[in-house]
């Protein structure tokens, strides 16, 4: 009789603790659940706001120049990028730079970037190295004693730029995407026209600032792509980003 009786007390000391761990068991599961899908909300939320932030980026592009500084031209472009808040690259050549410092000056201080377009447009392609590394260094020396940097950036005149080149100077070599054939046409309407067709992210646009035409084309560009929302930034400012 009594071993009975202590048979069904153990048995209901089992059932209680059963009853116990499935109680314990189903609270843990429900915390797991509840953290799981407090963790997959804001997994979601992060990528939501990473896809944001790419959507809101507005489209980069570079103007480059070639060819400058002219007294007359070059001093019109700079006031209209001043007045539209836009920043380009200019790849100067230095037999240009005397009596156009103050221009140097203007671009520096309007925070373009002043790359090189060697002493006296030379094709790279066709100079041994020492006579290149004079083009570029005699350049560099000019804006240095200008703006107190050299230049870190070269554009090759004719695009002709020979491999052997960057194991003997330091600058980037920088060609482009965009070829508005400005000074070939010379006119507006087929310069705009050739941008317009073919603009897109990150592209770096070729122009020179040794025209009228080119000038007056590259600020009604500017308006235009500007409407588009693009945002106009120097070369480095794209290379870097
Ligand atoms: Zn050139």
């Amino acid at each position: 009789m009594k071993k009975k009786r202590n048979r069904q007390i153990i048995y209901c000391i089992f059932l209680a603790v059963l009853i116990l761990m499935g109680l314990f068991l189903k609270k843990k599961s429900d915390r797991i659940q509840a953290v799981n899908s407090q963790n997959a909300v804001s997994e979601q939320a992060e990528e939501k706001s990473e896809l944001e932030q790419e959507e809101e980026l507005p489209p980069r592009v570079a103007l480059t120049f070639d060819d400058g500084p002219h007294r007359i031209y070059t001093k019109n472009l700079l006031d209209g990028l001043r007045e539209r808040g836009v920043k380009a690259t200019f790849f100067v050549v230095g037999e240009n730079i005397p009596g156009n410092e103050d221009l140097i000056r203007q671009m520096e201080a309007d925070g373009h970037l002043i790359g090189n377009h060697t002493y006296n447009h030379a094709d790279i392609s066709k100079l041994s190295d020492e006579e290149n590394c004079r083009e570029l260094q005699k350049t560099s020396d000019l804006v240095k004693e200008i703006t107190g940097h050299g230049t870190a950036y070269v554009r090759p005149p004719f695009g002709n730029w020979k491999d052997t080149m960057d194991c003997r100077v330091t600058m980037i070599s920088v060609k482009w995407t965009i070829d508005t054939l400005d000074w070939k046409s010379k006119n507006v309407t087929e310069i705009i026209g050739k941008v317009m067709q073919q603009i897109s992210d990150h592209d770096i646009i070729l122009m020179h600032d040794y025209y009228e035409t080119s000038v007056e084309a590259a600020l009604q560009i500017v308006d235009r792509l500007q409407q588009e929302g693009y945002e106009f930034v120097t070369v480095e400012d794209l290379i870097l980003e």
